[in-house]
């Protein structure tokens, strides 16, 4: 069966002996079907320092796929070289975010970026590899996610649609992989299910946007219990709360920088 092979490369957590660097940020490289495809750039140079240590080559990349515009995600693409690579992403991914003044957003325009890499903005899913699909904008079902807007986007207020996931498809179900969530994950997961048209989630890695605790979270994790989950990796943008509540109910792993899996 074939296999994708997902390497954590920017993280806010690293494991004890393993001198990677962390940041508060998100990047991971994912290996399938002969595409090397990055996605998200992490807030610096981490994820190249990173990669360089555990002797991954970024200089082939296929793709480069993002998940939102907010420069924990992005700010790295400052550090990554041009290349002839796809980059994908939303049409709002790279409008100027701002947050109680603060530039919060990708640090190129889509006309800067279109100089460095093989831009293509899109708000319909797109498929990466035969089996990797980048899903575009996630439409907002449940009634208890993302209900306020983060700052501004080109100055109105940003609800995000930018924000996005990865699925991969594989012969028993599907794997996501999240940036943030601010769509919601359980928006993400029903909308995999959907473009998929498969309801056998796997598992689940990335940043789920679940700060606090309260009712979103309590919703969100019976939801995900629903699943019947193999595999869950929260990460990035979960609170310790959250991670305590999923763990009595699910298969957790922790996760963290240096940490590859073969899915
Ligand atoms: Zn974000
Ligand atoms: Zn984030």
């Amino acid at each position: 069966m074939m296999t994708m092979r997902l390497t954590v490369l920017a993280d806010n957590n690293t494991y004890i002996d393993q001198y990677y660097l962390g940041e508060p940020a998100f990047c991971c490289l994912l290996e399938a079907e002969g595409k090397k495809i990055l996605f998200d750039t992490g807030y610096s140079d981490v994820f190249l320092k990173n990669a360089q240590t555990m002797g991954i080559d970024l200089t082939d990349l296929t793709h480069v796929a993002l998940s939102h515009g907010h420069n924990d995600h992005t700010r790295g693409l400052l550090f990554l070289p041009p290349s002839p690579a796809t980059l994908v992403a939303h049409p709002h991914c790279f409008l100027p975010k701002a947050f109680e003044g603060e530039d919060i957003g990708a640090p190129f325009s889509a006309e800067e970026a279109a100089q460095r890499w093989d831009v293509r903005l899109c708000r319909e899913p797109m498929a990466l590899t035969e089996h990797l699909l980048w899903l575009g904008e996630i439409p907002r079902v449940t009634d208890f996610e993302n209900k306020s807007p983060i700052g501004t986007c080109g100055g109105e207020a940003d609800f995000l649609p930018d924000d996005t996931a990865l699925v991969w498809r594989r012969e028993d179900g599907i794997f996501l992989i999240t940036g943030c969530s601010h769509s919601g994950i359980c928006n993400m997961v029903e909308y995999a299910k959907k473009v998929c048209g498969d309801d056998r989630v796997l598992g689940i890695l990335g940043g789920f946007h679940l700060l606090e605790d309260g009712p979103q979270l309590d919703k969100t994790v019976d939801r995900l219990a629903g699943l019947g989950l193999q595999m869950l990796y929260p990460c990035h943008c979960v609170c310790l709360q959250a991670k305590a509540k999923m763990l009595s109910r699910m298969p957790v792993t922790e996760v963290g920088v240096g940490m590859t899996l073969e899915l």
